[in-house]
Protein backbone atom coordinates (compact mmCIF):
# COMPACT_ATOMS: atom_id res chain seq x y z
CA UNK A 1 0.00 0.00 0.00
CA UNK A 2 1.13 3.20 -0.63
CA UNK A 3 0.32 6.38 0.50
CA UNK A 4 0.04 10.27 -0.51
CA UNK A 5 3.02 12.62 -0.09
CA UNK A 6 1.01 14.95 2.28
CA UNK A 7 0.53 12.05 4.83
CA UNK A 8 3.95 10.40 4.29
CA UNK A 9 6.00 13.75 5.20
CA UNK A 10 3.55 13.93 8.55
CA UNK A 11 5.23 10.40 9.08
CA UNK A 12 8.36 11.75 8.10
CA UNK A 13 7.81 14.83 10.00
CA UNK A 14 6.92 12.42 13.25
CA UNK A 15 11.02 10.98 13.16
CA UNK A 16 12.41 14.04 12.92
CA UNK A 17 12.97 14.61 9.34
CA UNK A 18 12.58 18.10 7.55
CA UNK A 19 9.75 18.57 5.13
CA UNK A 20 8.39 22.11 4.07
CA UNK A 21 5.48 23.53 5.61
CA UNK A 22 2.44 22.78 3.99
CA UNK A 23 -1.26 22.39 3.66
CA UNK A 24 -3.78 19.83 2.09
CA UNK A 25 -7.23 20.98 0.66
CA UNK A 26 -9.84 18.81 -0.73
CA UNK A 27 -11.95 21.69 -2.16
CA UNK A 28 -11.62 24.96 -3.85
CA UNK A 29 -13.21 26.71 -0.86
CA UNK A 30 -10.58 26.14 1.14
CA UNK A 31 -7.84 27.61 -1.07
CA UNK A 32 -8.24 31.14 0.91
CA UNK A 33 -7.59 29.45 4.11
CA UNK A 34 -5.18 27.11 3.41
CA UNK A 35 -3.30 30.02 1.75
CA UNK A 36 -3.41 32.55 4.35
CA UNK A 37 -1.14 30.41 6.46
CA UNK A 38 1.54 30.97 4.33
CA UNK A 39 3.45 34.77 4.22
CA UNK A 40 2.47 37.19 2.10
CA UNK A 41 5.83 36.87 -0.25
CA UNK A 42 5.94 33.55 -0.15
CA UNK A 43 7.06 31.25 -2.80
CA UNK A 44 4.57 28.87 -2.88
CA UNK A 45 4.50 25.22 -4.76
CA UNK A 46 0.80 23.40 -5.66
CA UNK A 47 1.49 19.71 -5.65
CA UNK A 48 -1.49 17.26 -7.25
CA UNK A 49 -1.34 14.14 -4.57
CA UNK A 50 -1.88 11.16 -6.87
CA UNK A 51 0.03 7.47 -6.01
CA UNK A 52 2.41 7.81 -8.81
CA UNK A 53 5.29 9.70 -9.71
CA UNK A 54 6.95 12.05 -12.53
CA UNK A 55 3.84 14.69 -11.29
CA UNK A 56 6.54 18.06 -11.91
CA UNK A 57 6.55 16.63 -15.70
CA UNK A 58 2.68 15.77 -16.41
CA UNK A 59 0.30 16.68 -18.00
CA UNK A 60 -3.54 17.46 -17.45
CA UNK A 61 -5.74 16.16 -19.58
CA UNK A 62 -7.39 20.19 -19.70
CA UNK A 63 -3.92 21.04 -21.33
CA UNK A 64 -2.99 22.57 -18.22
CA UNK A 65 1.31 21.54 -18.02
CA UNK A 66 2.46 20.30 -14.54
CA UNK A 67 1.41 18.29 -11.95
CA UNK A 68 3.53 20.59 -9.67
CA UNK A 69 4.01 24.34 -9.72
CA UNK A 70 6.19 26.88 -8.52
CA UNK A 71 3.85 30.08 -8.14
CA UNK A 72 5.10 33.05 -7.21
CA UNK A 73 2.08 34.82 -5.60
CA UNK A 74 -1.18 33.43 -3.35
CA UNK A 75 -3.17 35.13 -6.61
CA UNK A 76 -1.43 32.54 -9.43
CA UNK A 77 -1.20 29.44 -6.37
CA UNK A 78 -5.10 29.39 -6.61
CA UNK A 79 -5.57 30.32 -10.40
CA UNK A 80 -3.08 26.88 -10.73
CA UNK A 81 -4.83 25.30 -7.96
CA UNK A 82 -7.89 25.84 -9.98
CA UNK A 83 -6.58 24.44 -13.10
CA UNK A 84 -5.29 20.88 -11.16
CA UNK A 85 -8.12 20.28 -8.52
CA UNK A 86 -10.67 17.57 -9.75
CA UNK A 87 -8.55 16.81 -13.61
CA UNK A 88 -7.42 14.12 -14.60
CA UNK A 89 -3.35 14.13 -14.79
CA UNK A 90 -1.44 11.83 -16.94
CA UNK A 91 2.66 11.25 -16.22
CA UNK A 92 4.61 8.45 -17.73
CA UNK A 93 3.74 6.52 -14.49
CA UNK A 94 -0.11 7.06 -14.83
CA UNK A 95 -0.64 5.37 -18.28
CA UNK A 96 -2.79 6.82 -20.86
CA UNK A 97 -5.63 7.31 -18.29
CA UNK A 98 -3.86 9.16 -16.04
CA UNK A 99 -5.14 9.67 -12.55
CA UNK A 100 -7.55 12.26 -11.10
CA UNK A 101 -6.44 14.87 -9.03
CA UNK A 102 -8.75 15.15 -5.67
CA UNK A 103 -5.89 16.39 -3.24
CA UNK A 104 -3.64 18.88 -3.26
CA UNK A 105 -0.84 19.95 -1.13
CA UNK A 106 0.21 24.06 -0.84
CA UNK A 107 4.21 24.11 0.34
CA UNK A 108 6.64 26.19 0.97
CA UNK A 109 9.05 26.68 -1.56
CA UNK A 110 12.47 25.57 -0.52
CA UNK A 111 15.73 27.69 -2.03
CA UNK A 112 17.35 24.48 -4.06
CA UNK A 113 21.05 24.31 -3.77
CA UNK A 114 20.95 20.26 -4.94
CA UNK A 115 18.82 18.22 -5.27
CA UNK A 116 20.08 14.30 -4.03
CA UNK A 117 17.77 10.94 -4.25
CA UNK A 118 17.27 8.84 -1.37
CA UNK A 119 15.57 5.90 -1.50
CA UNK A 120 15.45 2.60 1.28
CA UNK A 121 14.14 -0.42 0.43
CA UNK A 122 14.64 -4.38 0.81
CA UNK A 123 16.77 -6.14 -1.26
CA UNK A 124 15.77 -9.65 -1.24
CA UNK A 125 18.69 -11.14 -2.49
CA UNK A 126 20.55 -9.78 0.82
CA UNK A 127 17.97 -10.28 2.80
CA UNK A 128 18.63 -6.82 4.24
CA UNK A 129 17.28 -3.34 4.11
CA UNK A 130 19.32 -1.34 1.40
CA UNK A 131 19.84 2.39 0.99
CA UNK A 132 20.62 4.12 -2.46
CA UNK A 133 21.28 7.51 -2.02
CA UNK A 134 22.69 9.41 -5.25
CA UNK A 135 24.13 13.38 -5.45
CA UNK A 136 22.23 13.39 -8.83
CA UNK A 137 18.57 13.70 -7.38
CA UNK A 138 15.12 15.53 -8.49
CA UNK A 139 15.66 13.21 -12.14
CA UNK A 140 15.03 9.65 -13.25
CA UNK A 141 17.36 7.43 -11.21
CA UNK A 142 16.25 5.11 -13.70
CA UNK A 143 18.78 6.87 -16.43
CA UNK A 144 21.29 7.80 -13.88
CA UNK A 145 21.18 4.03 -12.92
CA UNK A 146 21.84 3.06 -16.54
CA UNK A 147 24.49 6.28 -17.70
CA UNK A 148 26.65 6.65 -14.41
CA UNK A 149 26.17 4.07 -12.05
CA UNK A 150 29.44 5.47 -10.11
CA UNK A 151 26.74 8.06 -8.92
CA UNK A 152 24.79 5.63 -6.92
CA UNK A 153 26.13 4.80 -3.26
CA UNK A 154 24.40 1.40 -1.91
CA UNK A 155 24.75 0.39 1.81
CA UNK A 156 23.15 -2.54 3.07
CA UNK A 157 21.91 -2.27 6.49
CA UNK A 158 21.95 -5.15 9.60
CA UNK A 159 18.39 -5.51 10.63
CA UNK A 160 19.62 -7.32 13.96
CA UNK A 161 21.73 -3.84 14.87
CA UNK A 162 19.93 -1.24 12.53
CA UNK A 163 21.43 1.94 10.53
CA UNK A 164 24.81 2.59 12.18
CA UNK A 165 26.28 6.27 12.75
CA UNK A 166 28.93 4.97 10.66
CA UNK A 167 26.92 4.10 7.88
CA UNK A 168 25.07 7.47 7.57
CA UNK A 169 28.52 9.09 7.62
CA UNK A 170 29.35 7.05 4.56
CA UNK A 171 26.23 8.19 2.85
CA UNK A 172 26.86 11.76 3.88
CA UNK A 173 30.52 11.80 3.21
CA UNK A 174 29.71 9.92 -0.35
CA UNK A 175 26.95 12.33 -1.17
CA UNK A 176 29.73 15.38 -0.48
CA UNK A 177 28.15 16.87 2.47
CA UNK A 178 30.02 18.96 4.84
CA UNK A 179 29.43 21.72 7.96
CA UNK A 180 26.25 21.89 9.48
CA UNK A 181 24.53 20.37 6.73
CA UNK A 182 26.36 17.02 7.61
CA UNK A 183 24.97 16.78 10.70
CA UNK A 184 21.70 17.81 8.86
CA UNK A 185 22.01 14.62 6.48
CA UNK A 186 22.66 12.02 9.19
CA UNK A 187 19.54 13.29 11.57
CA UNK A 188 17.48 13.04 7.94
CA UNK A 189 18.75 9.20 7.57
CA UNK A 190 18.29 8.62 11.33
CA UNK A 191 14.71 9.36 10.49
CA UNK A 192 13.95 7.69 6.88
CA UNK A 193 15.77 4.55 8.18
CA UNK A 194 13.70 4.33 11.68
CA UNK A 195 10.46 4.61 9.84
CA UNK A 196 10.80 2.14 7.87
CA UNK A 197 11.75 0.36 10.04
CA UNK A 198 8.99 1.09 12.55
CA UNK A 199 6.04 0.61 10.14
CA UNK A 200 7.50 -2.37 7.56
CA UNK A 201 7.76 -0.09 4.60
CA UNK A 202 8.76 -1.80 1.78
CA UNK A 203 9.92 1.38 0.01
CA UNK A 204 10.76 5.03 1.39
CA UNK A 205 11.74 7.00 -1.50
CA UNK A 206 13.16 10.96 -1.62
CA UNK A 207 13.13 12.10 -4.87
CA UNK A 208 14.89 14.81 -4.00
CA UNK A 209 16.12 15.88 -0.49
CA UNK A 210 17.64 18.89 -0.85
CA UNK A 211 20.42 20.77 0.15
CA UNK A 212 19.14 24.50 0.75
CA UNK A 213 20.95 27.73 -0.17
CA UNK A 214 20.34 28.21 3.97
CA UNK A 215 22.57 24.76 4.82
CA UNK A 216 19.50 22.76 5.76
CA UNK A 217 18.33 19.03 4.57
CA UNK A 218 14.93 19.33 3.31
CA UNK A 219 12.70 16.28 2.21
CA UNK A 220 10.78 17.95 -0.90
CA UNK A 221 9.00 14.96 -2.16
CA UNK A 222 8.35 11.77 -0.33
CA UNK A 223 6.83 8.24 -1.46
CA UNK A 224 6.61 5.34 1.03
CA UNK A 225 4.95 2.23 0.20
CA UNK A 226 3.90 -0.90 3.00
CA UNK A 227 3.97 -3.98 3.17
CA UNK A 228 0.19 -4.99 3.24
CA UNK A 229 0.96 -8.08 4.93
CA UNK A 230 2.37 -6.26 7.96
CA UNK A 231 -0.36 -3.38 7.80
CA UNK A 232 -2.65 -4.84 10.75
CA UNK A 233 0.44 -4.20 12.83
CA UNK A 234 -0.13 -0.24 12.10
CA UNK A 235 -3.85 0.87 11.98
CA UNK A 236 -2.86 4.16 11.82
CA UNK A 237 -0.99 3.56 8.46
CA UNK A 238 -3.73 1.54 6.76
CA UNK A 239 -6.33 4.56 7.90
CA UNK A 240 -4.32 6.22 5.08
CA UNK A 241 -5.21 3.91 2.74
CA UNK A 242 -6.51 5.79 -0.42
CA UNK A 243 -9.43 3.75 -2.11
CA UNK A 244 -10.13 6.08 -5.06
CA UNK A 245 -6.86 5.26 -6.67
CA UNK A 246 -7.25 1.47 -6.08
CA UNK A 247 -8.67 -1.13 -8.43
CA UNK A 248 -12.25 -0.75 -7.82
CA UNK A 249 -12.68 -4.98 -7.90
CA UNK A 250 -9.96 -5.27 -5.16
CA UNK A 251 -11.08 -3.09 -3.23
CA UNK A 252 -14.70 -4.91 -3.34
CA UNK A 253 -12.83 -8.27 -3.01
CA UNK A 254 -10.93 -7.47 -0.23
CA UNK A 255 -14.27 -5.99 1.91
CA UNK A 256 -15.19 -9.68 1.19
CA UNK A 257 -11.99 -11.52 2.13
CA UNK A 258 -11.28 -12.55 -1.15
CA UNK A 259 -7.62 -12.57 -2.68
CA UNK A 260 -8.13 -10.92 -5.74
CA UNK A 261 -5.81 -9.19 -8.44
CA UNK A 262 -7.07 -7.48 -11.43
CA UNK A 263 -5.07 -9.12 -14.33
CA UNK A 264 -4.95 -7.73 -18.26
CA UNK A 265 -5.96 -11.21 -19.87
CA UNK A 266 -9.44 -11.65 -20.75
CA UNK A 267 -9.95 -15.03 -19.10
CA UNK A 268 -11.79 -14.86 -15.26
CA UNK A 269 -10.54 -17.55 -12.77
CA UNK A 270 -12.16 -18.26 -9.59
CA UNK A 271 -10.58 -20.62 -7.73
CA UNK A 272 -9.56 -21.80 -4.14
CA UNK A 273 -6.25 -21.95 -3.35
CA UNK A 274 -3.15 -19.75 -3.69
CA UNK A 275 -1.57 -22.84 -5.59
CA UNK A 276 -4.36 -24.24 -7.39
CA UNK A 277 -5.13 -20.38 -8.78
CA UNK A 278 -0.98 -19.75 -9.79
CA UNK A 279 -1.27 -23.04 -11.66
CA UNK A 280 -4.66 -22.31 -13.21
CA UNK A 281 -3.30 -18.95 -14.75
CA UNK A 282 -0.43 -21.05 -15.80
CA UNK A 283 -2.07 -23.63 -17.44
CA UNK A 284 -4.43 -21.01 -19.47
CA UNK A 285 -1.52 -19.07 -20.79
CA UNK A 286 0.21 -22.84 -21.99
CA UNK A 287 -3.31 -23.41 -23.42
CA UNK A 288 -2.65 -19.82 -25.49
CA UNK A 289 -5.05 -17.73 -23.24
CA UNK A 290 -4.52 -14.55 -20.74
CA UNK A 291 -6.03 -14.50 -17.46
CA UNK A 292 -7.90 -12.14 -16.37
CA UNK A 293 -7.71 -12.01 -13.02
CA UNK A 294 -6.02 -14.43 -10.04
CA UNK A 295 -9.00 -15.03 -7.50
CA UNK A 296 -8.51 -16.89 -4.35
CA UNK A 297 -11.97 -17.80 -2.71
CA UNK A 298 -10.23 -19.43 0.08
CA UNK A 299 -10.65 -23.33 1.69
CA UNK A 300 -13.61 -21.89 4.06
CA UNK A 301 -15.63 -19.82 1.30
CA UNK A 302 -19.48 -19.15 2.04
CA UNK A 303 -22.00 -19.04 -0.79
CA UNK A 304 -22.32 -15.10 -0.01
CA UNK A 305 -18.69 -14.67 -0.62
CA UNK A 306 -18.80 -16.99 -4.09
CA UNK A 307 -21.64 -14.80 -4.99
CA UNK A 308 -19.43 -11.91 -4.47
CA UNK A 309 -16.40 -13.04 -6.05
CA UNK A 310 -18.77 -13.69 -9.26
CA UNK A 311 -20.01 -10.26 -9.13
CA UNK A 312 -16.15 -8.98 -9.03
CA UNK A 313 -15.81 -11.26 -11.87
CA UNK A 314 -18.49 -10.00 -14.07
CA UNK A 315 -18.55 -6.13 -13.44
CA UNK A 316 -14.91 -6.63 -15.57
CA UNK A 317 -15.72 -5.28 -19.51
CA UNK A 318 -12.70 -7.05 -20.83
CA UNK A 319 -13.72 -10.87 -19.43
CA UNK A 320 -14.28 -12.91 -22.05
CA UNK A 321 -14.56 -16.02 -20.42
CA UNK A 322 -14.59 -17.73 -17.18
CA UNK A 323 -12.82 -20.78 -15.27
CA UNK A 324 -13.76 -22.25 -12.31
CA UNK A 325 -12.02 -24.27 -10.80
CA UNK A 326 -12.55 -25.99 -7.38
CA UNK A 327 -10.67 -28.82 -5.66
CA UNK A 328 -13.17 -29.48 -2.74
CA UNK A 329 -11.39 -30.23 0.58
CA UNK A 330 -12.70 -27.86 3.12
CA UNK A 331 -14.21 -26.42 0.19
CA UNK A 332 -17.75 -27.91 -0.48
CA UNK A 333 -18.48 -28.31 -4.20
CA UNK A 334 -21.69 -27.88 -3.73
CA UNK A 335 -21.24 -24.20 -2.01
CA UNK A 336 -19.29 -23.22 -5.32
CA UNK A 337 -22.49 -24.26 -6.96
CA UNK A 338 -24.55 -22.49 -4.74
CA UNK A 339 -22.43 -19.62 -5.25
CA UNK A 340 -22.89 -19.73 -9.31
CA UNK A 341 -26.60 -20.41 -9.20
CA UNK A 342 -27.04 -17.29 -6.75
CA UNK A 343 -24.96 -14.35 -8.73
CA UNK A 344 -26.15 -15.99 -11.95
CA UNK A 345 -29.70 -15.17 -10.53
CA UNK A 346 -28.59 -11.38 -9.82
CA UNK A 347 -26.23 -10.83 -13.15
CA UNK A 348 -26.52 -12.27 -16.55
CA UNK A 349 -23.80 -14.63 -17.75
CA UNK A 350 -23.52 -13.89 -20.86
CA UNK A 351 -20.32 -15.48 -21.72
CA UNK A 352 -18.90 -19.01 -21.56
CA UNK A 353 -18.20 -20.77 -18.13
CA UNK A 354 -16.67 -23.84 -17.90
CA UNK A 355 -16.48 -25.37 -14.61
CA UNK A 356 -14.16 -27.91 -13.15
CA UNK A 357 -15.38 -29.68 -9.69
CA UNK A 358 -13.61 -32.29 -7.73
CA UNK A 359 -13.55 -33.43 -4.44
CA UNK A 360 -15.69 -33.04 -1.42
CA UNK A 361 -19.99 -33.35 -2.01
CA UNK A 362 -18.66 -33.12 -5.97
CA UNK A 363 -21.92 -34.93 -6.74
CA UNK A 364 -24.04 -32.71 -4.75
CA UNK A 365 -22.38 -29.87 -6.84
CA UNK A 366 -22.62 -31.06 -10.81
CA UNK A 367 -26.38 -31.96 -9.61
CA UNK A 368 -27.29 -28.48 -8.37
CA UNK A 369 -25.46 -26.88 -11.10
CA UNK A 370 -27.27 -29.41 -13.64
CA UNK A 371 -30.59 -28.73 -12.25
CA UNK A 372 -29.75 -25.06 -12.62
CA UNK A 373 -30.10 -24.97 -16.16
CA UNK A 374 -27.49 -22.80 -16.27
CA UNK A 375 -25.47 -22.57 -19.50
CA UNK A 376 -22.60 -23.67 -18.55
CA UNK A 377 -19.24 -26.30 -19.97
CA UNK A 378 -18.11 -29.15 -17.37
CA UNK A 379 -14.14 -30.21 -17.49
CA UNK A 380 -13.01 -33.54 -15.68
CA UNK A 381 -9.26 -32.28 -15.68
CA UNK A 382 -7.64 -28.94 -15.24
CA UNK A 383 -6.07 -29.23 -18.63
CA UNK A 384 -9.34 -30.15 -20.25
CA UNK A 385 -11.04 -26.90 -18.65
CA UNK A 386 -8.42 -24.87 -19.91
CA UNK A 387 -7.95 -25.98 -22.88
CA UNK A 388 -12.30 -25.76 -23.58
CA UNK A 389 -12.32 -22.08 -22.30
CA UNK A 390 -9.82 -20.66 -24.05
CA UNK A 391 -11.12 -22.27 -27.55
CA UNK A 392 -14.87 -21.04 -26.25
CA UNK A 393 -13.10 -17.44 -25.63
CA UNK A 394 -11.71 -17.98 -29.93
CA UNK A 395 -14.40 -19.14 -30.79
CA UNK A 396 -16.41 -16.18 -29.40
CA UNK A 397 -14.26 -13.54 -30.62
CA UNK A 398 -13.67 -14.82 -34.16
P1 LIG B 1 7.43 14.45 -8.89
O1 LIG B 1 7.63 15.14 -10.22
O2 LIG B 1 6.17 13.66 -8.86
O3 LIG B 1 8.62 13.63 -8.51
O4 LIG B 1 7.25 15.61 -7.81
P2 LIG B 1 8.30 16.38 -6.87
O5 LIG B 1 7.68 16.58 -5.56
O6 LIG B 1 9.60 15.66 -6.87
O7 LIG B 1 8.45 17.78 -7.59
C1 LIG B 1 8.96 17.90 -8.90
C2 LIG B 1 10.05 18.93 -8.96
O8 LIG B 1 9.53 20.19 -8.58
C3 LIG B 1 11.20 18.69 -7.99
O9 LIG B 1 12.14 17.78 -8.50
C4 LIG B 1 11.76 20.09 -7.84
O10 LIG B 1 12.68 20.34 -8.89
C5 LIG B 1 10.54 20.96 -7.99
N1 LIG B 1 10.14 21.41 -6.65
C6 LIG B 1 9.31 20.79 -5.78
N2 LIG B 1 9.25 21.45 -4.62
C7 LIG B 1 10.07 22.51 -4.75
C8 LIG B 1 10.46 23.57 -3.88
O11 LIG B 1 10.05 23.69 -2.72
N3 LIG B 1 11.33 24.50 -4.39
C9 LIG B 1 11.83 24.44 -5.65
N4 LIG B 1 12.67 25.36 -6.06
N5 LIG B 1 11.50 23.43 -6.48
C10 LIG B 1 10.64 22.49 -6.05
MG1 LIG C 1 9.94 13.59 -7.05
Amino acid sequence: MNIQEYHAKALLAQYGVTVSKGVAVQSENEFDQALSQFPDDDIIVVKSQILAGGRGKGVFKNGFQGGVKLTRSKREAKRVAEKMLGNTLVTPQTGPAGRKVRTLYFTHAENIAHEYYLAILMDREAAKPVIIASSEGGVDIEEVATNSPEKITKVHVDPTRGLQPYQARQIAFGLGFSGSAFAGMLKSLEGLYQVFWDKDASLVEINPLVLTREGTVVALDAKIGFDDNALFRHPEIAALRDLNEEDEKEVEASKHNLSYISLDGNIACLVNGAGLAMSTMDIIKYFGGEPANFLDVGGGADTEQVTAAFKIILSDPKVKGILVNIFGGIMKCDTIARGIIAAARSVEITVPLVVRLEGTHVELGQELLARSGLSLVSADSLADAAEKIVNLVREDSS
